[in-house]
């Protein structure tokens, strides 16, 4: 049974607007970040934010929910319909956090449970009003970032809101980037249904591996996919990017946590990912670099048939 899980992957991206939150009138940027090249040198490129990858695998994992093979996954009223309000319930007409006991929260919910919650001030509930009540993120993102031995541009683009009035007609500049990224991310599989502060009880998980555990770790993993193939941004409605995945290294424990892998920005980063994990860690690899330790695998779908058969 897996306990926990890192990717590691490297992918290029042609003509996307994955992060345009730099908006100035009737100009939209893409975001660019700095950063220093493994000489120190300072570089500058567009980027797409760790937490814009955290919403998109929410993303994914909410649909796969609502649409895919894991219906019977609970979703709270505000997770079932992508707002951020966690966790979330229709009250009067009115969807509004409400204040749970944290095994409330993580029983009723998969996203609120693998996703976390900060229940800033509770009103009612459980808790005192005006304490806070929060669960961390079993899944953590990096930044996409681009990698540091490849070019990465952008470029603006004139569109044109049409209007049968020519009058209003309203041209407006976007920015386009294309380019070699990379992001990591890891999985807490065996903090996914784990109330903390019941570790010490017989059993501090709030559901069991049979009564749909494995199904939100299936489904944590499989909305990963949907990163790997650019599906992790804005602009989805015109500008979904060309992507071309070039490596995917996965990490594995069956044993305990496991450190973040190497990020794929940096050219060597495979020895050196295989180079930090501890003994007992399986690490997997698709792409057509020459890993010394990693089990090499044919197809990308091959990495997560391996991943989900490890859930049982
Ligand atoms: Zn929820």
């Amino acid at each position: 049974m897996l306990k926990f899980l890192c990717f590691a992957v490297k992918t290029q991206l042609n003509v996307h607007d994955l992060n345009n939150e730099a908006v100035a009138g009737n100009v939209t940027d893409i975001r660019i970040m700095e950063f220093l090249d493994e000489k120190g040198q300072r570089q500058e490129a567009p980027a797409v934010s760790g937490r814009m990858l955290k919403h998109w695998h929410c993303e994914a994992f909410r649909h796969l929910i609502n649409h895919g093979a894991y219906k019977d996954v609970p979703l709270c009223d505000g997770c079932k319909v992508g707002e951020p309000i966690r966790p979330g319930e229709i009250r009067d007409g009115t969807l509004r956090q409400v204040a749970k006991s944290e095994s409330d929260a993580v029983t009723s919910c998969a996203v609120c449970d693998v996703h976390g919650y900060l229940i800033a001030r509770q009103a009612e509930g459980e808790q005192e009003a005006g304490t806070s009540a929060r669960r961390t993120t079993r899944a953590m993102f990096s930044w996409l970032m681009p990698v540091l031995d490849k070019e990465a541009i952008s470029r603006q683009v004139i569109h044109n809101r049409v209007s049968s009035d020519p009058g209003t007609m309203m041209p407006f500049s976007k920015a386009y980037a294309s380019g070699f990224y990379g992001f990591i991310s890891a999985l807490d599989i065996d903090r996914i249904a784990l109330i903390e502060s019941k570790l010490g009880n017989s059993n501090p998980y709030a559901i069991e591996d049979g009564t749909g555990r494995k199904d939100r770790i299936k489904v944590a993993i499989e909305a990963y996919r949907y990163l790997i193939s650019g599906h992790l941004g804005a602009s989805l409605s015109h500008a979904v990017p060309h992507g071309n995945p070039i490596e995917v290294l996965v990490a594995y424990s069956e044993s305990g946590p496991l450190p973040f892998p190497v990020s794929p920005m940096y050219p060597d980063y495979v020895p050196r990912t295989e180079g930090l994990m501890p003994a007992g860690t399986t690490l997997l690899y698709w792409g057509d670099g020459m890993p010394s330790k990693a089990n090499v695998k044919n197809t990308i779908d091959d990495i997560f048939s391996e991943l989900i058969g490890r859930v049982g």
